[in-house]
Formats: structure tokens, sequence, C-alpha cells
């Protein structure tokens, strides 16, 4: 029998060690003794590496060396939608992957016209593994109807943050970094013509701005290109209820921008 270099005990080919999650954080094995690496201990005689090729090149697991900050938003920029929701719920890349139950990377129709981004996941979209899904979600869907919009159809819910953080604690700006290359690649695939920010946290993490909603809403913003309107998050809506009439107005605004008839940073500034 020949040499299968898929062996275990070969070098095994690319696409196994993809497999096994191996790559691409590959590191140059440092000589020993040489390159300030200490001299390794003897392997026994069973493990030595006479039979072992020379290779100066060895796979290293990602959790032994976190992927490069920059290599994973670049991988993540690449991203299909078919590898999309696996790559969040395999994602490590902040401490929410130790105690959230579920990612909840969207939901929604993939080339839709609206995409809606809230702050983060609760404890019943941790359960499910969908966005509002809970009596902010039903207000949400209500919203929608109102506007003759249904949830999937031409709409695209997702949040800034696809894990939840402890007891809906605010997220962290360490955690909103680490989770805005899957936000941005959800927006350069869906391409949506409008985005609706939901709250206050989604607002200023999207615009980079420290703000009230008060002083966001009422006018177009931008972000990556695409119009963005800010309104009340339907949380707050539910505790508020004679706010409701004024995000009314901001989805009838965004409406409007969607339809062409307001122009990205051109509407006057709420008062
Ligand atoms: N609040 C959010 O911001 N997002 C959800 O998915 C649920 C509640």
């Amino acid at each position: 029998m020949g040499t299968d270099p898929n062996e275990l005990g070969s070098v095994p080919n690319f696409e196994i060690l993809t497999e096994l999650g191996l790559v691409p954080t590959w590191r140059l094995r440092a000589r020993a003794g040489v390159d300030g690496a200490p001299e390794a201990p003897a392997a026994p005689a069973s493990a030595r590496a006479s039979d072992a090729p020379e290779a100066a090149v060895v796979p290293v697991r990602r959790v032994d060396a976190p992927e490069d900050v920059e290599a994973r938003a670049a991988r993540i920029a690449r991203l299909e939608w078919r590898d999309f929701a696996a790559d969040v719920d395999a994602c490590i890349a902040c401490g929410l992957a130790s105690t959230r139950k579920k990612s909840v990377p969207g939901v929604g129709d993939t080339h839709a016209e609206w995409l809606l981004v809230g702050e983060a996941p609760g404890s019943e979209e941790d359960a499910k593994g969908q966005p509002f899904v809970g009596q902010a979600g039903k207000l949400l869907d209500n919203m929608l109807a109102a506007l003759g919009m249904k949830r999937g159809e031409n709409v695209y819910i997702a949040n800034v943050l696809k894990c939840r953080p402890p007891n809906n604690r605010t997220p962290e700006p360490r955690e909103v970094d680490a989770c805005r290359p899957y936000l941005d690649r959800q927006v350069d695939l869906i391409g949506p013509k409008l985005i609706v920010a939901l709250g206050k946290s989604a607002a200023t993490t999207l615009l980079g701005v420290d703000a009230t909603i008060a002083s966001l809403r009422g006018r177009v913003h931008q972000y990556q290109g695409v119009p963005l309107v800010v309104t009340y998050h339907p949380a707050y809506l539910l505790r508020n209820l004679p706010d409701k009439a004024k995000a009314w107005e901001d989805l009838l605004l965004a409406r409007r921008t969607l339809h062409g008839a307001v122009a990205a940073d051109a509407a006057p500034a709420a008062k």
C-alpha cells in the first residue's frame, strides 16, 4: 500500500485540517534551542520523529491561539449565507459564547429591503435562537403589520450582538467590536435599502455616537452607505405607550426614505 497523505502520522492535507478547525491558525515551529525556544524533552523512542516528516509548520488549535482579529474579520466578510449561522454558532470571540444557550444570528428574507437591528437577544431569544420572539417581538410584529408588512417578507431582523449578555446587561464595547463583522456581512449579503435601528443601544452603536434617541430620530442617517432611521426599542414602547405615536412617525419616515422621498442626512433633526 502506498502512503496515504491523509493518514494520521503523515502530514494531513488542508481539507482535513479545515474540517478539524485547525486552520487558518498556523505557527512556524521555533527551532529547539535556537530562536529562544527551549529544548524539547526527548520523545519516547516509540514516538521519535525518525518516521515523522521534518515539517517546519505545525497546526495550532484555535483555542490555544485565537484567530487573528483581522484574519477573522476578513474571513467573516467572505461568508456566504449557507455558512453564516454555523459560523456565528461556533464563534468564541468574546465571553458571551460561554454564557449563551443559543446564538441568534438573525431571521428573515435574505434579500429584504428592510433590515431591522436590535441590541442583543434576551432570555427568550437565547432559548429559541430567534430574534425578537418575546413580548417586544410581538409588538415589533404589530408595528410591521401596521405598515402592511410581515416578519420574513421583505424584512430581515438582526441584532448588534448575536449572543445574549448575562442578565440582559448593556453590550460591552469589546463584544460589539467582536460581533460587528457579522452584522456588516449581513448588510453586505442582504443589500437592504433601509436600516431601522431599534433603540438607543443599536442606534448609538451603529452610528458610533453617544446621543439620545430624541436627538437621533426624525432624520435619516447612514450605515455602510445604507440609509438608517432610528426609533424606539419595542421593549421601551411596552413601558412607555405614549411614545408609540413617535415610533409610528419614525416608521413612516423609514417608509418614505425607502421610497426615495427622503434623502439621507437631508431631513431636519428631531426637536
Ligand atoms: N431585544 C433586542 O434588542 N433584540 C432581541 O432579539 C430581543 C429583545
